[in-house]
C-alpha cells in the first residue's frame, strides 16, 4: 500500500510502498479519505519534543522509529476485515480513534488507553498513521460512524477534538456558576470554550494575549474575556469571573501561563495542564499546600470521551473552526507541516483522497 512517510528527522515526506498487512482476528483496513494535520505531526517530523530547561526528547524515546508514517485525525472506509470483524467493507465512513494502548495494562482494562502503561499503538507514532492511501487498524472497536458530520471536521474530532473534550471533563465542577478559566483561545482553547458551554456551564473565563483570539471565544460562548498582557493576569482573571476559579485549563501551558493559572485558583481548585509549549512552572509551594490545588495533565483522550463528543457533535451545533481542504499527496503533506511551523494557517488542514 501507498504511504508518505517522512523518512529520518527533519527530512520530507515522501511516497514509498508497504506490504498490505494480513488481516487477522477483528482487524480492518481503512482506504483513508480525509487525513488531518495536526501540530504534533510537525514535532515528530523534526524528530523531537521541546521539553524547556530539559532540553530535546527524541521521538524515539517514545518508542518511535523512522521511517514515520504521520498523521492520527482520520477518517475512511473499510475495505478488509479479520475474520472476527463484524464490520463489512463498503462506503460508510468511520473516525478512527488513534490513540491506542497496549491492551494489557490496568488503564486499557478500563478503556483509558491514552494512559496506557504498556507497549502503546498510537497511530502515526508506534504504528503507521493517516497519511497514506491506507491504514491498518488493530480492531474494528476503533471505528466510529461519522454519519451526517462533514467528514473532514469530523477527522479533526479524533485529535484537537478529543483533548479539549477531556480537558473539560476534567475542569468541570458540579457548579455551574464557579468561574473557570479557559488560558489560550486558538484553535483547541476556542474548542474548548464552547464545549463548555454545550456541557452547561454558566462561568467561563476566556484568557489571551490577542484581542481577536478573545473576540472569537466571547462567539464561541465565553461569558467573560481577560487580555493577559496586565501587570496581574491572576488578578484580572479573578476579577472577572467573580471570584476565584473552581479551574483552569491551560492550553498554552509555559513558565508565564502556568503560574498564572495557579495564581488565579481558589481553595481545592484544579489547574489541568495541556498546551506543549514548554517551561518550567514556578509557584510557592507553601500555596499550593494550604489551598489544596491539584495539577492534572492531559493528553488527547479516551475512546469513550471520543464517542462522547461525536454524539454531542451529532446532537448539538458546534462551532467549527476553519477548515482548509487539501489533495492527499506527499507535497501537500510537506506544505501543511511547513504552514504549521511557519504559522501561515488558520484553523485546521485536512487533507482529502481524490
Ligand atoms: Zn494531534
Ligand atoms: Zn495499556
Amino acid at each position: 500500500m501507498k504511504v508518505f512517510e517522512v523518512p529520518s528527522a527533519g527530512a520530507p515526506a515522501q511516497e514509498a510502498d508497504h506490504p498490505t498487512p494480513e488481516l487477522t482476528g477483528a482487524d480492518v483496513l481503512v482506504r483513508v479519505t480525509n487525513s488531518g494535520v495536526c501540530h504534533s505531526d510537525v514535532h515528530c517530523a523534526e524528530g523531537y519534543f521541546d521539553m524547556g530547561d530539559a532540553g530535546k526528547a527524541p521521538v524515539e524515546s517514545l518508542g518511535m522509529a523512522f521511517p514515520l508514517v504521520l498523521g492520527h485525525e482520520i477518517v475512511g472506509e473499510v475495505i478488509a476485515a479479520g475474520p472476527d470483524a463484524s464490520v463489512q467493507p463498503g462506503a460508510e465512513k468511520y473516525i478512527v480513534f488513534p490513540w491506542i494502548g497496549c491492551g494489557e495494562c490496568a488503564a486499557c482494562a478500563e478503556d483509558r488507553e491514552n494512559s496506557c502503561t504498556g507497549a502503546r499503538r498510537n497511530l502515526s507514532l508506534q504504528l503507521n498513521g493517516g497519511f497514506s492511501r491506507e491504514v491498518y487498524v488493530p480492531h474494528e472497536r476503533y471505528l466510529i460512524p461519522v454519519g451526517d458530520l462533514d467528514p473532514s471536521w469530523a477527522a479533526t474530532l479524533a485529535c484537537s477534538g478529543v483533548t479539549s473534550y477531556s480537558a473539560v471533563t476534567k475542569a468541570l465542577t458540579p457548579e455551574a456558576d464557579r468561574p473557570i478559566a479557559v488560558i489560550g483561545t486558538g484553535g483547541v482553547g476556542l474548542s474548548a470554550v464552547a464545549l463548555l458551554k454545550a456541557r452547561g456551564h454558566k462561568n467561563i473565563v476566556a484568557a489571551d494575549v490577542s484581542e481577536d483570539s478573545l473576540k472569537n471565544a466571547e462567539a464561541a460562548g465565553a461569558t467573560a474575556t481577560v487580555l493577559t498582557t496586565g501587570e496581574d493576569p491572576s488578578g484580572d482573571i479573578v476579577k472577572a469571573g467573580g471570584g476565584k476559579l473552581a479551574s483552569a485549563i491551560d492550553f498554552v501551558n509555559n513558565g508565564v501561563t502556568s503560574s498564572t493559572a495557579l495564581g488565579a485558583l481558589g481553595t481545592g481548585g484544579k489547574l489541568v495542564s495541556v498546551g506543549l509549549f514548554g517551561g518550567q512552572l514556578q509557584f510557592p509551594t507553601t500555596l499550593v499546600a494550604l489551598q489544596q490545588l491539584k495539577i492534572e495533565g492531559n493528553f488527547v483522550g479516551s475512546l469513550p470521551e471520543l464517542k462522547e463528543l461525536v454524539e454531542l457533535a451529532k446532537s448539538t451545533d458546534l462551532p467549527q473552526l476553519p477548515i482548509v481542504e487539501k489533495p492527499l499527496e506527499a507535497d501537500e503533506v510537506n506544505a501543511a507541516l511547513k504552514a504549521i511551523e511557519e504559522r501561515t494557517v488558520s484553523g485546521r488542514t485536512v487533507l482529502v483522497a481524490g
